[in-house]
């Protein structure tokens, strides 16, 4: 039965409440992880449409990844919408580049480039410079940062300086001198990136008000998802999408800003209030995802942070009971880490949890390719996150082939499920999954991904054929989500924002790695600190933190736990923190966890007692914070 609007409200706390029930109007909801963020602007969509006052097809919702995308297209199925577009920044921008090309420019639209590095590299050949792989690819980096933060060759000297960036094996001059070449490369072979998408969306709006006209008669009403982590570009172009309105909710957590290296920033956040006049602010403290133990630990490792960086109070306040204390494991060196990681994992699949409710994080991609193959030594699947590896299997290529063949042919008689799978078994999908685990298994996985994916286009929007399946997967392949397999998921912490798991494994938390090494400043090393509570709280029910103290076997031990870590021994044990765990002495002890015995201490406010340190220090529970206006407003006050 269709839920109605008042059914769609009836599963949200008072704020969260206060946000769907509202569905008009500038907003903006700040707050920490896990609190429901997502959850109020789902519903707000919900209750929008089923109260008549938002009509399905006239409402953009912005992710931050496809993926977020995906999980809230299902979500608002569930509860009886359809035809929403949510969408990531660049998908949308892409349709409508799409769309307006032959009206705008004429043609076809250019071929997008899944990597800068040949243009870079020939970039720097024709001013003969001379740069390794590791300063080809920071090049590649700072070209993106010049382009989300809408500079130009002229104008990125100044702003460079300003920003105090150190563009890779030049100066800022050369570094401005390199991106007009690298434009002009672009031009010759006649391709776009990433970044070019946006921009050029952003020109068709600013130059064509027909195009401007109809793109805002299309899309009425906004709402913008992780919105701390939005850039310039992708401000710009949503403010083009309003034309001067205000009918957007935005929702965000300045604690997790990750994305500042390359160009994001929460002013845009944290000046919500002023660009539109007359926003209503909601503020949601209670998280709902995960154990008491989970959020005590990420409330811990905040409160650590210097007193300008502090999170002033703000606390997370833990609303479900039970759960098993979060454990830290140290290893003698990676390998030993990543098979002690994979045989856990194998010992809890073999006890029946499924593959797909265990994530791995890790702070760098290269720590991923240890764990692959401990999994695969394990026989447990996986499929990596972020990464490129997905679009870049033979037989997803050869599939997406296939599919581009079919979509030519697809007359739209729409079971797309069932054609897909026929299509596919043309590079040898078959429904039942192989007997044999390794490379065969790992083939079977990638291929029911993409007849997943099918199905799960196709229950959203019925109407859904191959072309749009093919326009799908090349906006993954652009954006590097691929779509979700039955497996264990290794991501980047950066990868893993927005999502969560019932377990969580996160790696390689040692100083060097979490933070990581090039991160120097205050700045950057409390950004690795808002990374690392990223991290932490993707966890639904267990968190196991695991660090090595060695690179390889045999090494002399180098590496000590993550500071951020360090002053936490009163939850996470002082075994793991000062001594390294022998591999082969056991499995997954925690590193010598030990229970503790807290002086009991009475809530200033209600007497209740305190069950956390944090709220021990403070002298108030959950119920009865600090005033909270005072405490969010000193947290905003240290960001600016
Ligand atoms: P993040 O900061 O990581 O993006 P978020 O604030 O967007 O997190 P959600 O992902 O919306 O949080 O919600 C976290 C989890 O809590 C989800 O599993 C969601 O279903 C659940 N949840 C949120 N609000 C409620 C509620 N009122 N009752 C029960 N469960 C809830
Ligand atoms: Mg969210």
């Amino acid at each position: 039965m269709t839920p109605s609007a008042d059914d769609v409200l009836d599963a949200l706390d008072p704020e969260q409440r206060e946000v769907a029930a509202h569905p008009t109007g500038p907003m903006c909801v700040l707050a920490g992880a896990g609190t429901g963020k997502t959850r109020a602007i789902t519903h707000r969509i919900a209750y929008g449409v089923h109260s008549g006052v938002y009509q399905p097809q006239r409402v953009l919702a912005v992710t931050f990844t496809a993926r977020a995308a995906g999980e809230m297209r299902v979500r608002l199925r569930d509860l009886g919408v359809g035809g929403v577009q949510a969408r990531t920044f660049h998908a949308a921008a892409l349709r409508q580049l799409h769309y307006f090309w032959p009206q705008a420019i004429g043609g076809a639209a250019p071929e997008i480039l899944p990597h800068k590095a040949s243009v870079v590299a020939e970039a720097a050949s024709r001013l003969q410079l001379r740069l390794d792989r590791t300063e080809l690819r920071d090049v590649a980096s700072e070209v993106e940062w010049a382009k989300v933060s809408l500079l130009t060759p002229e104008t990125y000297a100044a702003a460079a300086r300003r920003a105090r960036r150190e563009p890779p094996g030049m100066d800022e001059s050369g570094m401005a001198r390199l991106l007009g070449v690298y434009e002009e490369v672009k031009g010759e072979r006649g391709v776009i990136d990433f970044e070019d998408v946006l921009l050029l969306t952003v020109g068709i709006l600013q130059d064509r008000e027909d195009i401007a006209a109809t793109v805002r008669q299309q899309y009425r009403h906004f709402v913008v998802d992780e919105y701390q982590d939005v850039n310039a570009l992708q401000q710009r172009l949503l403010e083009l999408w309003l034309g001067g309105r205000h009918e957007v909710c935005v929702v965000g957590d300045p604690m997790q800003t990750i994305y500042s290296f390359t160009g994001a920033s929460p002013r845009h956040l944290l000046d919500f209030g002023r660009t539109h006049a007359g926003a209503q602010t909601v503020r949601l403290v209670r998280n709902y995802r995960s154990t008491p133990q989970v959020v005590d630990l990420a409330n811990r490792m905040l409160s650590t942070a210097p007193v300008s960086r502090r999170n002033a109070g703000v606390e997370l306040a833990a609303q479900r009971s039970g759960g098993s204390a979060p454990t830290l494991t140290a290893l003698d060196d990676d390998p030993a880490e990543a098979a002690w990681v994979a045989g856990e994992i194998r010992r809890r699949v073999e006890a029946g949890t499924p593959a797909s409710d265990i994530a791995v994080l890790f702070r760098t991609n290269g720590q991923s390719e240890a764990l692959e193959s401990a999994l695969s030594e394990v026989g447990v699947p996986y499929l990596v996150r972020g990464g490129e590896r997905f679009f870049s299997r033979r037989e997803v290529r050869d599939a997406i082939v296939l599919l581009r063949g079919a979509a030519r042919t697809d007359n739209g008689e729409a079971a797309l499920g069932h054609l897909v799978a026929d299509v596919l078994t043309g590079v040898g999908w078959q429904p039942e999954p192989p007997a044999s685990s390794g490379a065969v298994r790992a083939r079977w996985e990638s291929l029911k991904a993409l007849v997943d994916l099918a199905e799960s286009l196709a229950a959203t929007t019925p109407t859904t054929r191959v072309a749009d399946l093919v326009r799908e997967l090349d906006e993954r392949a652009a954006a590097q989500h691929a779509p979700a397999v039955d497996g264990v998921t290794l991501a980047s912490l950066h990868a893993a924002k927005g999502l969560e798991w019932p377990v969580v494994h996160l790696v390689g938390c040692s100083d060097g790695l979490m933070p990581i090494v090039m991160a120097e400043g205050l700045d950057e090393i409390e950004e690795e600190r808002r990374l690392l509570y990223v991290g932490l709280t993707r966890a639904r029910d267990e968190l196991h933190l695991s660090w090595a103290r060695a690179r390889t076997p045999g090494a002399r031990p180098s590496r000590r736990v993550s500071r951020f870590l360090a002053p936490l021994s009163e939850v996470l044990g002082e075994g793991a923190i000062s001594e390294p765990k022998r591999s082969g002495g056991g499995r997954g002890s925690g590193g010598g966890r030990t229970a503790r015995t807290a002086r009991v201490r009475h809530c200033k406010g209600c007497g209740a007692e305190l069950v956390t340190a944090t709220q021990r220090a403070s002298g108030r529970c959950p119920a009865c914070p600090p005033t909270y206006d005072e405490a969010l407003y000193e947290r905003l006050v240290a960001w600016r």
